[in-house]
């Protein structure tokens, strides 16, 4: 997902085409994944009540190493049942971490609510499980949490043995809280579903609702049906196989998708529907479907062109999209379901006015459909591994928007957001802005990128798990180069898509792919919260004869390591570069030459995008090299504000 990071646009109004019925069908063969959480779901919207009643047959099968002597399935929806929830307890750490997460202020109305009613396995044994069913809390003790339901086994279900279980359930939908709920007759629907755990050889990964982590399921195939009042559009994982009109001015939307690990939907009577199609040399064709607010039907083709331009280049870096469709949801003003992502489905958002040269929507759009790679069929654990997946979107997300919208521009809205500005003269960039460096900087030292993501404090998500990893990765290509970071990261794509890696599987493909161990800097960049710091400490030229002596005196001011460069810069333009180390607090160059120096920088090609303090990285004895870094840290304290203002609105 993504916070407000402004992007960019430049774009052309193309016309799109009519409607039209995507193509693929959701079936994909020979399968992708090891689909082992299958679901067939029927669920029926009241929107008279808000209410959902459904059910759903769970074909479950065990892949771990360790035999199942109980069931956990998440419940999502108990985070906002009330305010004891873990979801809503961390939400109010040092101020609300969603603004919207303030359930004490709700009525019983807006709250939400997922009651299973019955839970029973079929297979491999018969067993009728409702009255087991316990709430647990794993991850804090939590008594007053719902949001993890354990179910005992009455016998064991055995390694690669697998187990059908039927459940129904009743839920309550809220009103729109943090990309799920209600407004007017906008409907998302997200993470919705008794939905099982992850059981791994070690156990349960299962974890509670954290008001600043994500989620984490197994691949299968979803059967959906869902029953909305007649005439509603739908939107949702997968691709509309069968629609049928019902009972009680209903129609019911049957949806299908293999090899995904989630599902959600939406409908809403306003929806504006657009289809184009995504075409390309190499790659297979994708069928995008829009859904837009109708005020906002004069974007269509900026969103897209964004998905296209995701679609290209994601595709020609990692690996191909094999879905064949994606579906692109424009969600209502106020909603909060903006910027999301989903199996086949993601959240763009957009406003009314959305100046050119600026990048949203393009910016949002391109980062919500670049999860469709890490999350989507990159399957690692965002509850403890957030990083992985946000980080390496916030890095590839940049580069997209820096290989498609170059230039783009800083803005601002004003009169509550409503009326943007755009900067003209400030040309955002990719390597400070795009990737979050105020953001990170704001936060460097507060949590270790190693820490399970859920234990973080609450608001360092945003510059740890996005903007750091976003960070390094970029100083991994500025260092190593982009041809050998894009073997790396497509062969990692390559070795782990449809499974769950671990931080430990992007290392070791490092260390292959590159063909050296880089330990050493995942050390510095991961397993600590140690900052970077560099910088020219002392420049001098005095007389030392017919001559001068120069002496610099370059410093590391951070915990951190890493090599850089030191360039020392004479009057006469000569320029020396010293390469050093950067282990030893400071280290001292001393040059006897006819010229008196001019400048001395430290890591002058900014290779460390990690260095939290650039105003200390060069000194000058001329005065107008001075002023340039006077007008550096005027730009810089721009962009601190806005990120800061950015950031803050995170989710
Ligand atoms: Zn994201």
């Amino acid at each position: 997902m993504r916070g407000a990071l402004v992007a960019i646009l430049s774009i052309v109004l193309g016309a799109t085409s009519p409607a039209a019925q995507p193509a693929s069908t959701g079936v994909i063969a020979p399968p992708l994944s090891p689909r082992n959480a299958s679901y067939t779901i029927a669920a029926r919207l009241d929107p008279s009540t808000h209410t959902i009643s459904a059910s759903e047959t769970l074909v479950w099968r065990n892949t771990s190493k360790t035999e199942a002597t109980e069931l956990r399935f998440h419940l999502y929806w108990n985070a906002w049942r009330n305010n004891r929830s873990t979801y809503m307890r961390e939400s109010g750490l040092r101020g609300t971490v969603r603004p919207d997460a303030d359930a004490e202020n709700t009525s019983e109305a807006d709250r939400s609510r997922i009651d299973v009613t019955s839970i029973r396995l079929t297979a491999p044994f018969a067993a009728d499980l409702t009255a087991a069913q316990h709430f647990i809390a794993p991850d804090d003790d939590n008594e007053s949490d719902r949001t993890v339901m354990a179910v005992p086994l009455p016998r064991p279900i055995g390694v690669g043995e697998s187990a059908t279980i039927e459940i129904t359930w009743n839920a309550h939908v809220p009103r729109a809280i943090d990309r799920t709920g209600v407004v007017g007759n906008f409907y998302f629907i997200a993470q919705w579903f008794p939905k099982i755990g992850v059981l791994q050889d070690a156990g349960w990964n299962c974890h509670q609702f954290h008001a600043s982590t994500e989620f984490f399921a197994d691949y299968g195939s979803y059967d959906v049906s869902l029953t909305v009042p007649r005439g509603w559009i739908v939107g949702a994982t997968g691709v509309e196989r069968d629609r049928h009109d019902a009972s009680g001015n209903t129609t019911v939307h049957r949806y299908y998708q293999d090899d995904v690990h989630d599902f959600a939907w939406t409908t809403s009577p306003d929806y504006v529907e657009r289809v184009e199609r995504f075409e390309h040399p190499t790659l297979p064709p994708v069928t995008m479907r829009l859904l837009l607010q109708p005020e906002h039907a004069v974007q269509a083709a900026r969103h897209f062109a964004a998905t296209r331009a995701t679609l290209q280049y994601y595709g020609e870096w990692y690996g191909a999209y094999p879905y064949g469709h994606l579906t692109i949801v424009d969600p209502a003003y106020h909603s909060g379901a903006d910027g999301m992502e989903y199996p086949t489905l993601f959240t763009a958002g957009t406003r009314w006015l959305a100046p050119g040269g600026v990048v949203t929507p393009e910016d949002l759009t391109v980062h919500e459909a670049g999860h469709q790679w890490w999350y989507g069929m990159v399957g690692s654990n965002e509850f403890e591994d957030a990083w992985l997946d946000e980080g390496f979107n916030q890095f590839s997300t940049a580069r997209a928007v820096a290989a498609a919208y170059a230039p783009h521009y800083y803005s601002r809205r004003y009169f509550g957001g409503f009326i943007p500005y755009v900067f003209g003269d400030i040309v955002l960039s990719r390597e400070v802005d795009d990737n979050g460096w105020s953001a990170y900087t704001a936060v460097a030292t507060r949590d270790e990128p190693s820490t399970a993501s859920y234990k973080y404090f609450p608001t360092s998500a945003g510059g740890i798990t996005y903007a750091k990893t976003a960070l390094w990765l970029n100083t991994m290509e500025r260092w190593l180069g982009w041809p050998l970071l894009q073997r790396i990261m497509s062969t990692y794509f390559a070795r782990w898509r449809f499974d769950h890696p671990a931080p430990r599987d992007f290392f070791d493909t490092v260390t292959a792919v590159a063909g050296r161990d880089l330990g050493w800097f995942f050390d510095q960049v991961y397993r600590s919260s140690n900052a970077f710091d560099y910088g020219i400490d002392d420049l001098s030229s005095v007389e030392d004869g017919d001559e001068r002596r120069t002496t610099v005196v370059v410093r590391r001011y951070g915990e951190a390591i890493f090599p850089i460069d030191v360039r020392v810069t004479f009057a006469n333009g000569e320029q020396v570069t010293e390469q050093w180390d950067g282990r030893d607090r400071w280290k001292a160059y001393v040059y006897t030459r006819a010229a008196a120096a001019e400048s001395a920088e430290a890591d002058p090609g900014r290779v460390l995008l990690l260095d939290v303090n650039r105003t200390n990285n060069s000194r000058s004895l001329a005065p107008r090299t001075r002023q340039a870094s006077t007008k550096w840290s005027t730009i810089w304290l721009v962009w601190l504000e806005d990120c800061v203002l950015s950031w803050a609105s995170l989710a």
